[in-house]
């Protein structure tokens, strides 16, 4: 019978990104009594809410949302806290629960216990994880070989066991995709985005994940409400290179090259201007990204799958989903969908992107009034960029800059007159700068109805 068999296990923080319903799902699976709670209202976890709505249904969880209860936490067996809960050592909540005996635990921590460390890549850093991570997934993908791509990116990997292992699946979080190449014996390989939270839990859980490729990006201030000093931020990432075992691989960005690594671990060095060819995500920070994906994959030794294979393979990589994705190529225009965007500064980013590999830009930006100061995206027009603005703020930023921008009300108008303007080897860029709930209900619903629009152009 599983551990987890007739338990108590309060579930801290439901959460949006997968975790909390992933491992909600997983324990009343294995017959555990589960309470959730998050201090968030109903109105603000709608989407997780109703993923776990038939086991409340069915009487195996119970909701306590917004708020938390100390008898929640004194009069069970199991927490499984959710990483993001800030300062975790200090939290009444979690001291209660200890005091009174329970065990504490967490979904990353479950998650990478059930592991295997010799199939297991683990990436963590300021900047660039996700997209690390993504990278690496896909070129294994590419190569034929069983991937899942988890942690930190989304969802929840408890739910994918050793059944879908054992039938060749692959993907992020769990969700199935079609395997590529010819089948393979060994376990799918991991590649599990980790967080500073989530590798605070996992050194004080197991004293780290023990990947055989651990791989940190970057390093930078972040996060210091949660870790409250920047050493304390630093030796939670620093969990990811703990304990490694002997004859594993080690790939370090420029600023973190200092790093100490376990004895035995093969240390490799990714310089900030590394290069590796082609790639379909733009800008110099993707490049070091991919080569520290290459770096990565080639050290796992799999048969024919060299540095200079993987790069080949990370050509095609499109990119995270709204995040500088090139989602079409209409008449020789690239279409990147960066959806995900609604500050200046990553619209900023963006735009410098493409930029850096020569590439003039026609710029679709504005959308919900957060107030937010735009001049700097409106001063883009005089610097060369064409500016077609839509929605709430679309007139300000029209106004700013000065007759050179476009203003077209609506994305479908905006995408027809940039899809016109715009010449061969040029690119086309959604990076709005602003939110989208002025006309549409997410910034993925906006994502989407860009990639739909531009690829109807191109019809
Ligand atoms: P993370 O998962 O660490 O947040 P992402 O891969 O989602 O990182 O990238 C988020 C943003 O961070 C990108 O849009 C880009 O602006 C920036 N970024 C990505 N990679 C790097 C890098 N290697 N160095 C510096 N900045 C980067």
């Amino acid at each position: 019978m599983d551990a987890f068999h007739g338990q108590r296990v309060t579930v801290m923080g439901l959460g949006r990104f997968g975790g909390g319903v992933g491992v909600t799902r997983w324990l009343a699976a294995r017959g555990a009594k589960v309470l959730v709670t998050d201090i968030e209202p109903a109105g603000k976890l709608q989407a997780s809410i109703e993923a776990i709505q038939p086991l409340v249904d069915a009487g195996q969880v119970t909701l306590r949302l917004g708020e938390h209860r100390v008898e929640d936490f004194t009069g069970c067996d199991v927490v499984v806290a959710n990483p993001a809960v800030p300062r975790p050592w200090e939290n009444v909540y979690l001291q209660a629960a200890e005091k009174a005996g329970a065990k504490i635990t967490t979904e990353i921590g479950l998650s990478v216990s059930r592991l295997d460390p010799s199939r297991l890549v683990c990436i963590t850093g300021s900047a660039g994880k996700s997209t690390t991570s993504a990278l690496i997934a896909h070129i294994l993908q590419r190569a034929g070989e069983r991937v899942r791509l988890g942690g930190n990116i989304g969802g929840s990997l408890l739910e994918t066991g050793s059944a879908e292992e054992a039938e060749g699946r692959v993907g992020t979080g769990g969700t199935p995709v079609p395997r590529g190449g010819e089948g393979k014996t060994a376990s799918p390989w991991t590649v599990l985005e980790l967080s500073s939270f989530q590798l605070y839990w996992l050194g004080r859980e197991m004293g780290g994940p023990k990947p055989r490729v651990a791989c940190v990006t970057n390093i930078a201030d972040n996060h210091l409400d949660w870790h409250v000093t920047f050493e304390h931020y630093v030796q939670s990432k620093q969990v990811i290179l703990a304990g490694q075992a002997l004859g594993s691989h080690a790939v370090l960005g420029e600023n973190v090259r200092e790093w100490a690594t376990a004895p035995g671990v093969t240390r490799r060095v990714i310089a900030a201007d590394a290069k590796v060819g082609t790639l379909a995500i733009p800008g110099s920070h993707n490049q070091r990204n991919a080569a520290m994906a290459c770096a990565a994959v080639a050290a796992l030794g799999v048969s024919g799958l060299s540095e200079s294979k993987a790069a080949a393979l990370a050509a095609d990589y499109p990119g995270l989903p709204h995040r500088l994705q090139l989602v079409a190529r209409v008449r020789g225009v690239a279409c990147y969908n960066d959806s995900k965007a609604t500050t200046p500064e990553a619209t900023l980013l963006a735009v410098r992107a493409l930029h850096e590999s020569g590439v003039r830009v026609h710029l679709i930006a504005g959308g919900y009034d957060k107030h937010a100061d735009l001049s700097s995206v409106a001063a883009l027009a005089r610097e060369g960029v064409r500016l077609y603005t839509i929605g709430a703020t679309g007139p300000v930023i029209a106004a700013s800059a000065g007759g050179k921008a476009t203003e077209c009300g609506t994305l479908e108008v905006a995408v027809r007159a940039a899809v016109n303007a715009a010449r061969e080897g040029e690119a086309l860029l959604l990076s709005p700068a602003c939110a989208s709930w002025d006309q549409f209900s997410n910034y993925e619903e906006r994502g989407e109805q860009f990639a739909a629009l531009v690829r109807g152009h191109g019809a």
